[in-house]
């Protein structure tokens, strides 16, 4: 997982007055035909033969070195998720890597700091759920980002729990214990929405799940202020014992169902738009226009969609309709390219812009209207 705790180290690992680093993004999606066999280390061989011709002559050496650290290290890798970064200064001994489940651009950078703009990026893009877990008297709280989660001990250890204090001479009636047991709920649900507002700016997450008894639930749920409320995602039903891999699998089962909706919201706007000519496209030829102008923002597109093109031997264009034999804008030679779709998000991530994959029946809904669309820059 990479945590904001991390992002803020990285950021501060400012160059050490004399310190070079080199950033290395990686797409190793075992998925894709290119990256079966290892494709990636000959990706990676050739972005830093590209690096090596930029890099200051008193750098050569460690350039070199950190070079050297980076392929030994992918040597032994096993890819388990589609994408890697690497950050490596071998003089100062730094080393920092972590996979990621989301798709990167290939890139490689040697320069005086980290280059952090791309994981940012990414790490801004995916939302980030804090999940609470409540009964009458206790309360825990998890991250859960990229489809990992992390518990955060002690933050409601100073929420103060009321005990029941009944004393021997005085016998309570039945209603009487009750209101005491409800007025106890509410007291501690009271206490930990209130922590909840400082801890939402402290864990930086976007979205509220709950969980916990369905009384402590429904009373953190009355009695959160308005601004968190608006961020519940919705409620998994876990008792507050659970363990942090049960708490995981129900949190990652309700953002499935999360984005399924918001995937749909996504392709109808996006089909709205595009009709009526507000900064969107929709079908692969419009689309392809769109990225070669460089205009695409966020492209929206269907995973599996078998998508046929070729690209311009010449300038690099692709295009969607397989009959043509010469590139349209520089009238080079069109060449089928295999994996098209792939090269289509590659492009995309390479100027910019992002991708979103649908599934479901919003990718149904689009691929009726060619599979692909994108929100345009202008
Ligand atoms: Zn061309």
């Amino acid at each position: 997982m990479v945590s904001y705790a991390d992002i803020e180290r990285l950021k501060a690992y400012g160059p050490q007055g004399d310190g070079w680093v080199l950033s290395v993004y990686l797409d190793v999606d075992q998925s894709k035909a290119s990256n079966l066999k290892r494709g990636f280390e000959t990706v990676l061989q050739n972005l830093l033969r590209e690096v090596e011709r930029g890099v200051d002559e008193h750098a050569r050496e460690e350039f070199a070195a950190n070079r050297a650290r980076v392929l030994r290290f992918l040597q032994s890798y096993e890819p388990r998720k589609k994408g890697v970064v690497i950050f490596s200064d071998v003089r100062h001994e730094f080393w920092w890597d972590r996979e990621l489940p989301v798709l990167l651009p290939n890139l490689a950078r040697f320069e005086r700091a980290p280059y952090l703009r791309p994981l940012i990026e990414v790490l801004d893009e995916y939302e980030r759920y804090g999940v609470v877990l409540i009964d009458k008297e206790k309360a825990r709280l998890f991250t859960v980002h990229l489809g990992e989660i992390e518990e955060h001990e002690a933050v409601f250890d100073d929420v103060p729990r009321r005990t029941v204090t009944t004393s021997m001479d005085r016998l309570w009636s039945q209603k009487n214990l009750q209101r005491h047991h409800d007025m106890h709920v509410h007291w501690h649900a009271t206490h930990v929405a209130e922590r909840l507002r400082e801890l939402v700016e402290r864990y930086h997450f976007d979205r509220l799940i709950i969980g916990g008894t369905v009384q402590a639930v429904g009373e953190l749920l009355r009695v959160l202020p308005k601004r968190l409320s608006e961020r519940v995602a919705g409620t998994i039903s876990v008792p507050v014992t659970a363990s942090v891999s049960d708490v995981l699998a129900e949190v990652l089962r309700l953002e499935e169902q999360v984005e399924r909706q918001t995937e749909h919201q996504l392709v109808e706007s996006l089909l709205t738009a595009a009709g009526k000519g507000e900064r969107a496209v929709v079908g692969p030829t419009a689309t392809l226009e769109a990225l070669h102008e460089g205009r695409v923002w966020r492209l929206i597109y269907v995973g599996n969609h078998a998508l046929m093109g070729s690209a311009c031997a010449q300038c690099g264009a692709l295009f969607w309709e397989p009959q043509r034999e010469t590139c349209w804008y520089c009238g080079g030679k069109l060449e089928a390219v295999p994996d098209f779709l792939d090269r289509v998000l590659e492009r995309t991530l390479a100027l910019g812009g992002s991708v979103e994959e649908v599934r479901g029946s919003a990718a149904e809904k689009l691929k009726a209207a060619g599979g692909l669309g994108a929100f345009l820059r202008y």
